[in-house]
């Protein structure tokens, strides 16, 4: 497997300012003041499917030939991966396969839907349903999309990071959340080559901690998953991901999954935004070592807004 590099995160922002305008980034006096540093939030909760994963599946069908789209693509996911890759199948015409959970939320399952994929539901938890995605891959032909080990979505995912750095230059930090590591190896690989003094941070639940620990130890580790954060979710590390992040990552940080539901408040409130759990999770990251950054420019990726309405519910009983 090919380790993506600074050349394929250009190509693929070549190749997608013609399919998805840039998303906002922008800081909020309000958010500033009560953090003490300039915020400035990466709005990928702004994109077509709520995620910044779509950057993801569009540079992956991109560039596959005309037999691979007529093969079509197969996919696992709780959620945003299976909006991206419905999403790109969509648009580059190519049959899409997505499985969830037997138990999967509705609305994600009816997005996936009107996106056009065939759903299948089954297996119990998320990497059940990766093992019988990669099944079905084998026996049709399909493509199996992995959320973690494919250097194309990590190329495209850290389009979002450029165009965060063309208008914000001089970032002290970039706070980035992280399940399988896509997110925060593509951000990392655009800052090494355009701010090479901005510290790149990843953030994960504490409650589900498989990624950090991997990270901090130096070798796979699997670990309990109690996260009730959707998009960081994962039990397992991600071979590719990690690799580039134990190259390029400056630090890596765990909040409780209740510090993510303040900053997912917080985000609301202060910054006229509505984040998924996982959207939050690099502001909660931040909060916690704020003091360490006052009165400097820093920025979040806030990744996504897919926030169903029992989420939403408890962000504000919180
Ligand atoms: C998938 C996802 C993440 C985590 O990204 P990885 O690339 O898997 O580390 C964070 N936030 C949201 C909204 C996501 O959908």
């Amino acid at each position: 497997m090919g380790t993506p590099t600074y050349a394929d995160l250009a190509a693929a922002r070549n190749l997608l300012t013609d399919l998805l305008p840039p998303t906002p980034s922008w800081h909020y006096p309000v958010l500033d003041a009560a953090v003490g540093a300039e915020v400035w939030i990466k709005h990928e909760n702004a994109q077509p499917v709520g995620a910044f994963k779509v950057r993801g599946g569009l540079t992956l069908l991109a560039s596959f030939d005309d037999e691979q789209r007529a093969n079509g693509v197969v996919a696992a996911s709780t959620g945003n991966h299976a909006q991206s890759i419905a999403y790109a199948a969509a648009h580059f015409g190519a049959p899409c396969t997505i499985v969830m959970p037997e138990n999967a939320n509705p609305i994600k399952a009816a997005a996936v839907r009107a996106l056009g994929a065939r759903l299948v539901l089954e297996g119990e938890r998320f990497d059940d349903c990766r093992l019988v995605a990669a099944r079905i891959g084998e026996e049709t032909g399909a493509y199996y999309v992995d959320s973690g080990d494919e250097p194309a979505l990590i190329a495209g995912v850290g389009t979002a990071t450029i165009e965060l750095l063309e208008r914000a230059p001089d970032i002290a930090a970039l706070f980035v959340p992280v399940g399988s590591g896509t997110g925060a190896a593509g951000a990392a690989l655009a800052a090494a080559e355009l701010a090479p003094n901005c510290r790149v941070i990843g953030v994960q639940s504490a409650q589900a901690p498989a990624a950090h620990d991997s990270w901090r130890g130096g070798e796979l580790v699997d670990r309990p998953n109690r996260t009730i954060i959707e998009g960081v979710s994962t039990a397992k590390p991600f071979a590719l991901p990690q690799r580039i992040m134990r190259e390029l990552l400056h630090d890596f940080l765990l909040v409780d999954d209740a510090d993510i539901r303040a900053a997912q408040r917080m985000l609301l409130t202060s910054a006229h935004t509505m984040a998924e759990g996982a959207g939050a999770a690099a502001l909660a990251g931040l909060w916690s070592v704020r003091e360490q950054y006052a009165g400097r420019r820093v920025a979040v990726i806030c990744s996504g807004g897919n926030a169903s309405e029992a989420e939403l519910a408890d962000v504000l009983r919180a």
